[in-house]
């Protein structure tokens, strides 16, 4: 079964094409990394199947729905960004409900997910906490968190690790991996980070110019590269 399915899109930004004629499809709980350096195109192509752009050809497919003309908020589909864009002057709790409250999420249910998203992410103590007093990690988990609770089939991450340092990257790529195999849904997530795209990812496409070079397993991008673009973006030995 196929979760996500993108067929010929196209998009173009004026006179600038930045997605060409681009096929892609999405197994059901399948963990998807979209690797390629920074300016391929690779933001870009997660805000179309989000639905935050409006795409100049093609049509896109979730769960087998065209949701080429959707809201954002009718694809099922939940968005964790590079920057953790937290309602500063909001709790974490006010945060996680928020979205919720505004699309008529019953209150109970809303404890019920609020208690499970805490549970999962392990920030329970955190939840009276405003963002500000909050450690990166922290806040990117409470980010994580906000798109735990919408109950969605597919999660989208942009680069979600890029902002911290290190040691924190290496230990939320570990919780990211446990997520995934808990949820197990759909995920699509954007790196130009060779090291997360090989230990996340079920398959990567690696991306160039908005054009996908190569759609393969970790060990077959890195052990048969189908080109030397490829080769030398993912450090394989020559
Ligand atoms: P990536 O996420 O892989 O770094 P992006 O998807 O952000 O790349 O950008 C792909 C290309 O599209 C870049 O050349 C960028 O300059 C261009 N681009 C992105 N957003 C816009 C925009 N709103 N208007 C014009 N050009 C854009
Ligand atoms: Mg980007």
């Amino acid at each position: 079964m196929t979760s996500v399915s993108i067929k010929d899109l196209s998009l173009e930004f004026g006179a600038v094409s930045v997605l060409k004629d681009l096929n892609l499809d999405v197994g059901d709980g399948e963990f998807l990394v979209l690797l390629g350096p920074s300016g391929c195109g690779k933001s870009t192509l997660l805000n179309c199947i989000a639905g935050l752009l409006d795409i100049t050809d093609g049509q896109i497919f979730i769960k087998g729905k065209n949701v080429t003309w959707e809201e954002p908020k009718d694809r099922g589909i939940g968005m964790v960004f590079q920057s953790y864009a937290l309602y500063p002057q909001m709790s974490v709790r006010g945060n996680l409900t928020f979205g919720l409250k505004n699309a008529g999420v019953p209150r109970d249910e809303i404890a019920r997910r609020i208690e499970r998203a805490a549970n999962i992410l392990q920030i329970e103590p955190l939840l009276d906490r405003r963002p500000g007093q909050l450690s990166g990690g922290q806040r990117q988990r409470v980010a994580i968190g906000r798109a735990l609770v919408r109950d969605v089939d597919v999660f989208l991450f942009d680069e979600p690790l890029s902002n911290l340092d290190a040691k924190l990257r290496s230990e939320l790529r570990v919780e990211i991996k446990r997520l995934h195999q808990q949820l197990a849904n759909t995920m699509i997530y954007v790196t130009h980070d060779q090291i997360e795209a090989l230990t996340l990812a079920d398959r990567i496409a690696v991306m160039k110019g908005g054009l996908i070079q190569q759609l393969d397993e970790p060990l077959t991008i890195y052990n048969r590269p189908r080109n030397l673009f490829v080769a030398s973006f993912i450090g394989s030995p020559a």
